[in-house]
């Protein structure tokens, strides 16, 4: 069998290390000249996401057959609000770096390939690719292909600003803000490398790539934020809906695939699936969208909530912070196996209630 992956992303990866495991040895075109993340950051797995699934990295490695090293284990969630602080401790999920360095999740995948080429500074034209080939697998990470296809329904269309911080932090915490003023109904949040270093980013809605240094200045101003600036980057980031995720011998994984939550914008979970499902699909003359209707799911209920959140405003956050901190409300939430994304819009509405009504 011949299959092409266009990207050397997360899911064109794992969709060829599960390739190599049925194997195919497939031809990975890669547009960079490198392995890794262009913007370094620190990614979040979280716990909470996933459920019914306990732990994100072992369900990898269980059922995806990859093995993923992460960089720390989340072991406090700080929330904020404009004027609530609400600190969760537990197992909270996992930090990923994305980097160029050795423990970057894409590095640390691309060392387990065995049989895969990759061709750097090759850019795939999924056309005559799929005329060479028997299958061609986009994991290109954006939505461009999916769009000429006719796949691509918007859901949610943000500008992320990013940077590399120096100072002192602790490496298993991650912080999130909320707050309408400077995020629109978009979040920040800051995720360390280590004790010194971190990542902080702000993803604002419905911004161009003008408008976003403004909401930047202005989060920075108002969270009082004067840590050291060692690196910055923009980005536009979006999130779909995909259908179908094949047309004819082409299938469409990770963010191409619609996998970008329009909630936080988190994909790392369902860039693995796709890229693994896409092999499995092909290789054992599966119904792709069958293999990834939990992906697909997960979304659509990440939407609703989403849509919840959109009609919030800054007192319903303080609310909503200040109620996920009550003892018994944290545990329920973050120490109990509740499917708190399958409940998301209904609880997130309780929560922002006065108690007036
Ligand atoms: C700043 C930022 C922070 C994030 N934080 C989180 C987080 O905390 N948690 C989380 O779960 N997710 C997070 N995400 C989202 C997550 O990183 C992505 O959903 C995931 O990496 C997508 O994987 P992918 O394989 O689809 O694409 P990518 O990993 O982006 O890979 C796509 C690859 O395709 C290549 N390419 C592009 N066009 C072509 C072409 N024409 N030909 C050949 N190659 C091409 C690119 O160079 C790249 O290597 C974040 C994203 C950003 C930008």
């Amino acid at each position: 069998m011949k299959a092409a992956i266009i990207g050397a992303g997360l899911s064109g990866l794992s969709c060829a290390h599960e390739l190599e495991r049925h194997g195919v040895r497939p031809v990975i075109y890669e547009a960079n000249s490198f392995i890794g993340e262009s913007y370094p950051h620190v990614g979040a797995a979280l716990e909470i996401a996933v459920r019914p699934v306990k732990d994100p990295i072992v369900y990898i490695k269980d059922k995806l057959n990859l093995d993923i090293k992460p960089l720390n284990p989340l072991k406090k969630l700080i929330h904020h609000s404009p004027t609530k602080t609400t600190v969760i401790k537990g197992k909270l999920g996992y930090l990923l770096e994305r980097s160029k360095q050795q423990n970057d999740v894409k590095i640390q995948l691309h060392a387990q390939l065995k049989e895969t080429q990759v061709l750097f500074n090759t850019c795939g034209d999924y056309e005559q690719l799929a005329k060479q080939n028997d299958f061609v697998i986009v994991t290109n990470g954006q939505n461009n292909v999916t769009d000429e296809l006719g796949c691509w329904y918007e859901w949610v269309d943000t500008y992320v600003r990013g940077a590399v911080v120096l100072g002192s932090f602790d490496a298993c915490a991650m912080h999130v803000w909320l707050d309408k003023t400077y995020c629109k109904n978009g979040y920040a949040y800051l995720t360390p490398f280590d004790d010194k270093r971190a990542s902080l980013i702000l993803v604002v809605t419905d911004v161009n790539e003008k408008e976003v240094d403004h909401y930047w200045e202005l989060f920075l101003y108002t969270e009082k934020i004067k840590y050291t600036i060692a690196e910055e980057f923009k980005q536009q980031h979006r999130s779909g809906r995909v259908y179908p995720h094949r047309v004819g011998n082409i299938l469409l994984a990770g963010n191409a695939g619609g996998v970008i939550d329009p909630c936080l914008g988190f994909g790392v979970w369902g860039s693995l699936i796709t890229g693994v499902m896409a092999a499995r699909a092909i290789t054992e003359n599966k119904h792709y969208e069958d293999l990834i209707g939990d992906v697909v799911t997960l979304n659509s209920r990440l939407y609703e909530f989403r849509k919840a959140l959109n009609t919030t405003d800054n007192r319903q956050y303080d609310r909503i912070v200040t109620a996920i901190g009550l003892p018994g409300l944290s545990q329920m939430i973050y120490n109990t196996p509740l499917n708190i994304v399958k409940h998301g819009a209904k609880v997130l509405r309780l929560l922002s209630k006065d108690g007036k009504g």
